[in-house]
């Protein structure tokens, strides 16, 4: 990733970027996978890019790492326990799982050099993975999920955007696959993309989950350094999950209230799932 007068940018299209100033480049490496960049921003700390793509800088990550888990979290009908990460090789979703009590977290990333920056680069993120409640596993979600004989309360997709090798997490056999090592309470959760920029990967979530599953939902949340900033997340399981709701614990995002309103969408985007 070249950088122009010290400006790391995002290309959304042709005609539109969002652009930091950086401090410094630390890294750019070329893996088996795709192309890791991290930066030192001015205003929001240090920012990792995988393709060109803003995954998650430190003054804003807590926003999407609190939402991928904590609603599912608690709208489960019974306290989950064990979950399976597929993706999130930066620690990131770990921690929060750590942190609402998870007695066991698999975690299956395919590209190992994404943990080894996430350790040098996000040592907060990355320890949890140290945990010995956490396994890490290096493999790709997709072939992990359609063998292991392993049973989870929560699935959560935690992948970069369906193209290269994450394709294959936003399709209805992924999503089939997944409900097979679902328990009876069982939800699976993905980021869905930016319903503004992304339409197609939050209708293709949509969509596969619902071939496949009785229940599927859509919810956003505002991440100022994703596209649009306006984020989208899917969740499905095989029951209506009514939640465990008395006894919320607020984290810096999320809450009672933001966990009633994420479920409240736009015209336009109730438009996009119909
Ligand atoms: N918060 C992020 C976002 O939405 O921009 C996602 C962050 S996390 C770094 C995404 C991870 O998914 C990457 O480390 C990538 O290597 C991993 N990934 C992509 N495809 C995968 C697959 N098929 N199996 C497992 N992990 C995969």
């Amino acid at each position: 990733m070249k950088l122009i007068e010290n400006w790391f940018s995002e290309r959304y299209s042709d005609n539109l970027q969002l652009s930091f100033r950086v401090q410094d480049q630390l890294l750019s490496v070329k893996t088996d996978y795709q192309r890791i960049d991290v930066f030192e921003t001015y205003d929001f700390g240090k920012l990792l890019t995988i393709d060109g793509t803003v995954q998650l800088t430190e003054r804003d990550e807590f926003v999407y790492h609190e939402m991928i888990t904590m609603v599912p979290y608690y709208l489960a009908s019974r306290k989950p326990q064990k979950a399976l990460i597929i993706g999130g090789g930066d620690g990131g979703t770990a921690g929060q799982l750590l942190k609402l009590g998870f007695q066991s977290v698999v975690n299956v990333e395919i590209d190992t050099q994404v943990v080894e920056v996430s350790k040098k680069y996000f040592p907060d993120l990355y320890r949890p993975l140290t945990d010995k409640k956490v396994e890490l596993i290096i493999d790709d979600g997709v072939k992990y999920i359609r063998k292991t004989d392993r049973k989870f309360d929560l699935v959560i997709v935690d992948s970069t955007d369906p193209v290269g090798p994450a394709e294959g997490l936003f399709m209805k056999d992924f999503y089939a696959s997944i409900k097979n090592i679902l328990t009876d309470s069982g939800i699976v959760v993905t980021q869905s993309g930016s319903p503004f920029y992304q339409p197609k990967a939050l209708q293709m979530a949509h969509s596969g989950m619902s071939e496949v599953f009785g229940y599927v939902r859509t919810y956003t949340a505002f991440i100022p350094t994703y596209p649009s900033g306006f984020w989208s997340f899917t969740m499905a399981s095989d029951y209506d999950c009514k939640g465990r709701l008395d006894n919320i614990n607020p984290g810096k995002y999320f809450n009672s209230d933001v966990l009633r309103g994420a479920f409240s969408l736009p015209e336009f985007v109730k438009e996009l799932i119909k």
